[in-house]
């Protein structure tokens, strides 16, 4: 039996995008608008935050932190929960390159707008700069080996609140620091007025109505039941805002009747491809103490990546060493000894990378690393290393070399050793978490929305998340998802009024 429920906007997801909406758009409830947030994800309480990785990365990502693309050679990394992959992000907080946003082309959108809205996020999640006396070892190490290499590495502005250097961020703060929606944005709007019901996942959407299924608490899992009686809903609204991520919202439109023959749809999907890489010191470094992201160095212009100093988990860590056996586990055993540097390579929109969904309607992402991806990345590896031995590390593990553990008397050949050859997708493990793109933004038929999130012929429906990138941002992308989401529900206040 399906129940059916009435609102005036329904808002799918409650991430970066949806968590923005909800709160911008909260003051109408007081005009008597009834605002509705579907979340497919659970809403946790604070001290179900553990920090063991092997009880929180499955209640928090999509297929547990990895989802694989299409051909198996990259995971994806996506929050599933109330606010969605703000629980799970570092906090990084950058607004966007102003010629990004320029090379975009999207009509009426201006990087000064961008800006300004993104400077009123930053204040309301309290970014600022970590004093330079909290800054561990691993973060210290990476900005030494890059100055003595002539690299200038700029600090990272972070959105806490009282943060403990507990270096688990990407398992949701254990200690309630982390200014994501789920901590600013949505609480914020519930006050309002704005309902959010958690485990409702929307199956599909039809003329000004979306499908929805309430899920049962599973047994022994995290996070409250949901508001709503587990089962089948029709729920019917004036206007309905997708906020579901860049696979989210791409794989509900391509599978509602109502937008699935937007031609578009799925299409420019980046995601910033990342490798770990990591080097052994003779010493300990203080890494799984203190924030773990607080430099990065910006050669996208230059070379196409972007490095960022990073804390990876064992597990995680292990499972992106290339390689197996005896090396394997001595460097996993030296664990504590490991300086990290994340490698992000930005990759750019092209025919092959985009997402469909299955029979099942299911989400499949389809992703072919270009040329220029893997030169960018073999790029990033050959500086790291050099950085990494900068800073005095005795052995660097790169995974685009053979064998991928490079000693320092081996140092001066970096060049010969670390090659396109031995970028093997699939032997190398690639992940990514900066998902963007499938619903872009442009003025041609392949733009599927408008700079408001307007989406072509449908004119109850908006978009407001990462979907919305007609290209790869270039730097971390939180910010500008909720600049962008604050535009879009401008919109729709303007809208709602005429
Ligand atoms: C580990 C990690 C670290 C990161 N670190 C940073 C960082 O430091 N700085 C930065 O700028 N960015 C960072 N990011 C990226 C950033 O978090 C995301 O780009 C951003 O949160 C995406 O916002 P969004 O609204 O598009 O999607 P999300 O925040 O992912 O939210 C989408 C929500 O929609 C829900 N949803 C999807 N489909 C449905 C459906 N059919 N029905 C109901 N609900 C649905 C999902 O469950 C999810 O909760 C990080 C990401 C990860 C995973
Ligand atoms: S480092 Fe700070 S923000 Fe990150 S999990 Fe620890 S207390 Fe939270």
């Amino acid at each position: 039996m399906t129940t059916t429920r009435e609102y005036d906007i329904v808002i799918v997801g409650s991430g970066a995008g949806g968590g923005t909406v909800a709160q911008a758009l909260a003051p109408m409830v007081a005009q008597g608008v009834r605002i509705l947030v579907l979340e497919q994800g659970p809403r946790l309480d604070d001290h179900e935050f553990t920090g063991r990785e092997d009880e929180m990365a499955p209640s928090l990502y999509e297929d547990g932190g990895g989802f694989l693309t299409a051909d198996g050679t990259m995971t994806l990394a996506f929050g599933r929960l109330y606010g969605g992959s703000t629980v799970v992000y570092t906090g990084t907080s950058l607004v966007a390159p102003e010629h990004v946003i320029r090379s975009w082309c999207v009509p009426g959108l201006e990087h000064a707008d961008l800006q300004r809205r993104s400077e009123k996020y930053m204040a309301q999640n309290q970014v600022h700069y970590l004093p330079r006396v909290l800054l561990n070892e691993n973060n210290k190490l990476f900005f030494n080996g890059c100055h003595r290499l002539g690299f200038r590495a700029e600090q990272f502005p972070l959105n806490l609140d009282g943060c403990k250097g507990s270096s688990l961020c990407n398992l949701g703060c254990p200690n309630a620091a982390k200014m994501g929606t789920h901590r600013v944005q949505l609480p914020e709007a519930e006050r309002q007025g704005v309902e959010v019901v958690s485990r409702a996942e929307v199956l599909r959407l039809e003329e000004r109505a979306a499908f929805v299924r309430v899920h049962e608490k599973t047994p022994g899992g995290k996070g409250r039941p949901s508001e709503w009686a587990p089962g089948e809903y029709e729920v019917k609204a004036r206007m309905i805002i997708s906020c579901g991520g860049s696979v989210g919202t791409s794989a509900l439109l391509l599978r509602s009747p109502v937008t699935a023959g937007l031609s578009g749809l799925g299409a420019g999907f980046t995601c910033h491809p990342a490798h770990i890489l990591v080097a052994e010191h003779d010493h300990e470094i203080t890494n799984d103490v203190g924030h773990p992201k607080s430099y990065y160095l910006d050669r996208a212009t230059e070379e196409g990546f972007v490095l960022e100093t990073c804390m990876y988990f064992p597990f995680t860590t292990a499972k992106n060493l290339t390689g197996f056996g005896a090396e394997h586990s001595a460097l996993m055993h030296a664990y504590r000894r490991l300086q990290m540097i994340h490698v992000l390579a930005c990759d750019k929109a092209v025919p092959e990378n985009r997402i469909t969904v299955d029979r099942s309607g299911k989400a499949v992402v389809h992703y072919t690393f270009t040329n220029a991806v893997v030169k960018s990345m073999v790029a990033a590896t050959r500086t790291s290393a050099r950085i990494f031995f900068a800073a005095g590390a005795r052995r660097v593990h790169a995974p685009s070399a053979d064998p991928p553990l490079i000693d320092r008397q081996s140092a001066y050949r970096l060049d010969d050793l670390i090659t396109e050859a031995h970028f093997l997708p699939g032997r190398i493990s690639v992940s990514a978490a900066h998902l963007m793109g499938g619903c872009a933004m442009g003025a041609d038929s392949a733009g599927v929305t408008d700079s408001r999130g307007r989406v072509r012929d449908v004119p109850w429906l908006r978009v407001a998340d990462s979907s919305l990138f007609p290209d790869s941002l270039e730097i971390n992308p939180y910010l500008t998802i909720m600049a962008l989401a604050d535009r879009v529900a401008e919109g729709v206040q303007i809208d709602w009024r005429h």
